[in-house]
């Protein structure tokens, strides 16, 4: 019998092969279509020469771990120890997984809040813990009722992604001081920050769990630089922890992945050193401006879009499908690929909503908007 019976193919497969395959434009999974910036390429193509191709130590890099630390410094002012507090995993998604297989016990509740990104109910469910998912308010804040009735002496984890894949939402102070207020009821209690989307926030008001006095020193943060310097498929990413959690995940790394790409740990390490990603969300609010605008004529409804690179459309005026249905139909008749908003909730909304991922070319979100108007 399969482990993973609830498991199927992930939507972001799907929905890509899918536009492949009717050579749809695609806007479905999120990924950059435009090159990687020239002057990593560059770094890249220099340091392949060099003697870099053997493991490095398991946690990481040092000189990126240094760097890290640095950038963590400037970005949020929060001091961290480059050697007992980072971890450089293999993307986002193995820090998540190896977090969460590391500090959750069997019988354990962690709390994941709906629509929420698809990596993290399997490594739960893996240690024989339970995910319990809290649908967001319609407008994709936390639903605090919701979450403080779930809360009991069982709950070890909150996962927090923000800013949100998918809606585009971006916490708020009150969101967090909320949440600190709950937290002092359950001092047990650990948070994993999914803040992959920290330097696409529209106006950089971001607001990090780094920042946050009463909730650092209990969460694991985790980046992913794939998203931050437009290479998704480096899988290049880490983990921020206070040296008591931090010690738990190595020890699963270590027989994990041991360590990660020697290339890309070096590279990025260089290219740190020329590059500021909080200067990334001007970058990417042009094209969210770009992309509504563009969209303004059509009949569908865009939401606000705070920060990520997804904006969320309603295609309530336009069809009464369901958004599966809804996005297939998208490819095979009008040649437009987007994900569903569904798949990301255990208790399947029907709100007509779908996702478009507008880290694209100006002339792929052009042509892709011809069609979106037609429609
Ligand atoms: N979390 C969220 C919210 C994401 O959107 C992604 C996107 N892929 C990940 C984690 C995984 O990131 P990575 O590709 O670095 O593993
Ligand atoms: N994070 C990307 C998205 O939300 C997909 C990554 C993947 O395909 N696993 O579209």
């Amino acid at each position: 019998m399969s482990k993973f019976p609830d498991s199927g193919e992930s939507i972001f497969t799907t929905m890509s092969k899918m536009a492949n395959e009717y050579q749809a434009i695609n806007l479905s999974q999120g990924f950059p279509d435009f090159p990687a910036d020239e002057k990593l390429t560059n770094i890249v193509a220099k340091i392949a020469k060099q003697n870099i191709h053997q493991y490095l130590p398991f946690s990481g890099y040092l000189p990126l771990l240094e760097k890290i630390a640095t950038l963590t410094l400037r970005s949020y002012q929060r001091l961290v120890d480059p050697v007992s507090e980072i971890l450089v995993t293999a993307g986002a998604t193995q820090g998540i997984f190896t977090a969460i297989q590391a500090l959750v016990n069997t019988n354990d509740e962690v709390i994941i809040l709906d629509p929420s990104y698809d990596c993290y109910t399997t490594p739960i469910v893996l240690v024989h813990a339970k995910p319990v998912r809290i649908a967001l308010n319609a407008d994709f804040t936390p639903d605090w009722n919701a979450i403080s009735d779930a809360m009991n002496q069982r709950t070890k984890m909150i996962i927090l992604n923000n800013p949100h894949n998918p809606s585009g939402k971006i916490w708020s102070e009150s969101d967090f001081l909320q949440l600190e207020k709950l937290l002092e009821l359950f001092p047990e209690v650990l948070i994993l920050a999914d803040e992959v989307y920290e330097y696409i926030a529209f106006g950089n008001r971001h607001i990090s769990v780094h920042s946050r006095e009463k909730l650092k020193n209990r969460s694991i943060v985790i980046s992913s630089f794939g998203k931050t310097f437009h290479i998704t498929g480096w899988k290049i990413g880490y983990a921020i922890a206070p040296a008591h959690l931090m010690q738990e995940l190595k020890k699963l790394h270590q027989f994990l992945v041991f360590s990660v790409n020697s290339i890309a740990q070096v590279a990025i390490a260089e290219y740190l050193d020329i590059v500021a990603p909080n200067t990334l969300y001007n970058f990417y609010e042009e094209k969210r401006n770009g992309f509504r605008s563009l969209l303004a004529t059509s009949r569908f409804s865009l939401l606000p879009c705070e920060g990520t690179y997804f904006q969320v459309a309603s295609y309530a005026a336009i069809s009464n499908e369901n958004d599966l249905d809804f996005t297939k139909r998208l490819i095979v008749d009008y040649g437009v690929a987007a994900i569903p908003l569904s798949v990301f909730y255990e208790n399947k909304s029907d709100r007509k909503l779908i996702r478009f991922c507008f880290a694209k070319k100006d002339e792929t979100l052009e042509k892709a908007a011809e069609r979106l108007i037609r429609i």
